[in-house]
């Protein structure tokens, strides 16, 4: 089997790590990949507005073609001895699918290899990321009205990111499917039929339209979290509708590529 990581950040990312794409191409070989894929947060819709504090959450626009051209070369420096594929981390925000659309038409002649998240959510009239930090996500819980209704929310976000159209450069990947439970030790929760319901019927769908899942193992580096953001069940599903499942360390600095790769072998085979 292909050692792969299917999830990696970069220089690009403001909220990362100014370590080099090749201080990641060369963590990875150290570590025995045979293929990585860079995804990058694509940059945001241009009429959204970035909710965080510091509006650091993505890419700018402006840096896009050079992280392209960048990657480009470095996958032509590293030919023969580990495969690069230049990738996007993009956000589905459901109010923003034309935009959404609009932009992998543009650039998604360019990527090999992408992956579809949620990080915001609508609360009244604006936006929350949820994985922003634990004040965001309490605020997002009185927003909605209880953790379960975050969960519901989210859940159906995921749904509709799954069965959008976007185009036909649409990213076939799934990241991070359990990202809500980022802070799950400070807000204690476990899952509704109600939700795994819901996420049976997104598990179906990623199936239905011929989706991967991404294999996300930063929740285990991350202290409300503590583990990886697929819980056993649902990769006991994924297997049963043979959904492919991706690793993705999702380092934003290079010692994290293939960060717990072992357990991928253990959960996903
Ligand atoms: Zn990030
Ligand atoms: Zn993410």
């Amino acid at each position: 089997m292909q050692k792969r990581d299917g999830h990696i950040h970069t220089p690009f990312c403001p909220h990362g790590s100014n370590d080099t794409l090749r201080q990641y191409a060369e963590e990875a070989l150290k570590k025995g990949f045979d293929s990585i894929t860079f995804t990058e947060h694509a940059p945001l819709p241009p009429s959204f507005t970035d909710p965080t504090p510091l509006k650091d959450s993505a890419m700018a626009q402006a840096s896009l073609e050079r992280y392209i051209n960048e990657i480009s070369r470095l996958k032509k420096e590293y030919r023969g001895q580990l495969a690069i594929r230049t990738g996007l981390e993009v956000d589905y925000i459901a109010e923003f699918e034309d935009e959404i659309t609009l932009f992998l038409d543009t650039y998604g002649p360019y990527l090999d290899d992408s992956i579809l998240s949620v990080h915001f959510l609508r609360a009244g009239s604006s936006y929350l990321c949820l994985d922003y930090d634990e004040h965001t996500f309490k605020e997002l819980i009185s927003a909605c009205g209880s953790i379960e209704a975050v969960y519901e929310q989210y859940y159906r976000s995921i749904y509709s990111s799954i069965v959008a159209s976007l185009g036909s450069n649409k990213p076939k990947r799934v990241g991070h499917i359990t990202l809500v439970q980022k802070f799950i030790k400070l807000f204690p929760y476990s899952m509704s039929e109600h939700i795994r319901g819901l996420v049976s019927q997104c598990l179906s769908a990623i199936e239905e339209n011929g989706m991967e899942l991404d294999f996300n193992t930063s929740g285990l580096r991350k202290t409300y979290a503590g583990s990886v953001y697929i819980e056993d069940w649902m990769l006991n599903e994924a297997k049963q509708k043979k959904i492919p499942l991706v690793f993705g360390s999702d380092a934003h600095q290079a010692g994290d590529v293939g960060y717990a790769y072992e357990t991928f072998l253990k959960g996903a085979n």
